[in-house]
């Protein structure tokens, strides 16, 4: 808007007619102080303003004009009765834009000026405003920079306080921080701890691949101790920092599992020891008591005979129980190999049947459904047994007072697929993910069931041996179905 200030009235209606006929939004004053006012309380691109006005004249509104921040810069062009002297009129007001015309106003040139200054004034504006931008988009970066500083520096300190050995290292893979337990397995900041040659791999997968990985790396490594020299076992955990979607950082721990270590070495040692220890007795007591067997005239009907044979199937548990603890510490050392031959999937799905109905005197009867295995597959057919005895048994001791458990048999996808489904207590979604771990036990059925966790441990072992795959699907108070798959060749 532009603002015409003169005394005499025909002087703005001419002016005011010339400007709105080129579209100019357009203010009158028809004194010094009354602009003032309007000025402070308006925003003008322009000041026509007339020098001789009685009261206040045009150069002291000038002037006044050029003592306040808001309207400092608003460009006036003076009107003159005479040729003024431009310097004279521009003490005090330097930074606006000045001008001035004669009158009688020439409408071309005053229009020119006009425009100029509108132009100008207008260019000023986008300046201004372009400039605070830019400060505002410079506050904004110093305070995100503030903050991450801030952000970074508590993250340190929560390193810090960790009993871990813990770091952080960009993308590509330079470490960035170190926490203090660091110096105790390496001398540099900027180097990690010695590892030995055959756990360097577990390292150097991180190392070449942090660029491009997305998921934490979580292995168990051995790293040296400076002041002991030793080797010692660590959980090595390194988890992206995510922001938008984008890995920008990682930060890893080595969590000491050393003595945790050595005392899962001992309890293996022990259970090896203990199994086999456990054995040779157990094959004398089974001699024993068949030689029983065979040497008394016992009749079929008589109370010691009830008695030998609960106690061959008491020996028959023992037996079970004994070898899954040997095949344990077999997992452990690596050493439970499977024999991978030609086998027939059928025979050993109804000998596994067949030895169940023989040792688990229940009223629940198995049924076969599905497809059946006419080709050979290539497998161990005794521990593929093994796994099929111990899903059945399973499905026997967690369904008391049910009558029915089904063995389900399908070809999926070039894999023979073997499920038993018991329609027993079930096994809460939770819990579900963990029962094929070792010494696992689902906590509400525990005391009830007697059982040492490892059966289904071995199953898994045995499974992947084969390169198959397992699961489970179960409800609680409805069943469970517990399966595994093995390539068919
Ligand atoms: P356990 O000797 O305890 O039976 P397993 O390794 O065979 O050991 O099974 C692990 C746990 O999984 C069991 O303790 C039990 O809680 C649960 N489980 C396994 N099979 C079944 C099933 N068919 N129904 C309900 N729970 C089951």
């Amino acid at each position: 808007m532009i603002l015409i200030v003169d005394d005499k009235t025909e002087n703005i209606f001419s002016l005011r007619t010339l400007l709105e006929s080129k579209k100019f939004h357009v203010d009158t004053a028809l004194s010094g102080e009354e602009a003032l006012k309007k000025v402070l309380k308006n925003n003008y691109a322009l000041i026509i303003l007339d020098v001789q006005m009685p009261g206040m004249d045009g150069f002291e509104v000038a002037e006044t004009l050029s003592g306040y921040s808001k309207t400092k810069d608003i460009p006036v062009i003076f009107l003159s009765a005479i040729n003024t002297d431009k310097k004279f009129i521009t003490k005090g007001y330097e930074s606006g834009g000045i001008d001035y015309i004669t009158k009688p106003v020439d409408p071309d040139i005053l229009l020119l000026k006009v425009r100029t200054f509108y132009r100008l004034y207008e260019q000023t504006l986008s300046l201004n405003e372009a400039q605070q931008r830019l400060q505002s988009e410079i506050e904004t970066r110093k305070q995100a920079q503030e903050e991450l500083k801030n952000q970074v520096e508590h993250l340190h300190s929560i390193l810090e306080s960790l009993p871990q050995i813990a770091f952080t290292s960009d993308i590509h893979g330079e470490i960035t921080f170190v926490n203090q337990n660091w110096f105790r397995y390496s001398l540099s900041s900027s180097r990690f701890p010695e590892i030995p040659a055959e756990d360097k791999h577990i390292l150097e997968h991180f190392l070449c691949n942090c660029a491009t990985l997305t998921q934490p790396v979580e292995n168990e490594i051995r790293i040296k101790e400076i002041e002991t020299g030793t080797f010692r076992h660590h959980l090595l955990r390194i988890m992206p920092i995510v922001e938008e979607g984008i890995v920008r950082n990682w930060i890893g721990t080595f969590t000491d599992i050393e003595d945790q270590k050595q005392m899962e070495s001992k309890k293996d040692e022990f259970l090896s020891i203990a199994s086999h220890e456990l054995k040779t007795p157990l094959t004398g007591i089974k001699a024993y008591i068949q030689l029983l067997e065979r040497s008394s005239n016992i009749s079929s009907e008589s109370k010691t005979h009830t008695y030998i044979s609960r106690a061959k199937d008491e020996v028959l548990k023992l037996e079970s129980l004994i070898s899954d603890l040997l095949d344990i510490s077999k997992i452990e050392n690596g050493k439970l190999k499977i024999n991978k031959v030609e086998m027939d999937m059928e025979k050993t799905i109804n000998h596994a049947i067949e030895t169940i109905g023989y040792t688990h005197a229940s009223n629940i009867i198995i049924e076969r459904q599905g497809e059946l295995f006419e080709h050979p597959i290539f497998a161990d057919a005794l521990r593929i047994e093994q796994v099929l005895i111990n899903f059945l048994t399973n499905a026997i001791k967690y369904s008391p007072n049910t009558d029915k458990v089904l063995v389900k048999t399908a070809i999926k996808d070039n894999n023979a697929y073997i499920a038993v489904q018991d329609f027993g207590i079930g096994i809460p979604l939770e819990k579900q993910k963990y029962i094929f771990s070792k010494f696992y036990r689902v906590e509400e059925s525990s005391l009830k069931f007697q059982g040492l966790g490892i059966g289904l441990y071995i199953c898994a072992e045995i499974i992947n041996q084969h390169r198959g795959s397992f699961g489970i699907h179960s409800n609680i108070g409805e069943g469970t179905t517990i399966y595994f798959t093995i390539p068919l060749n």
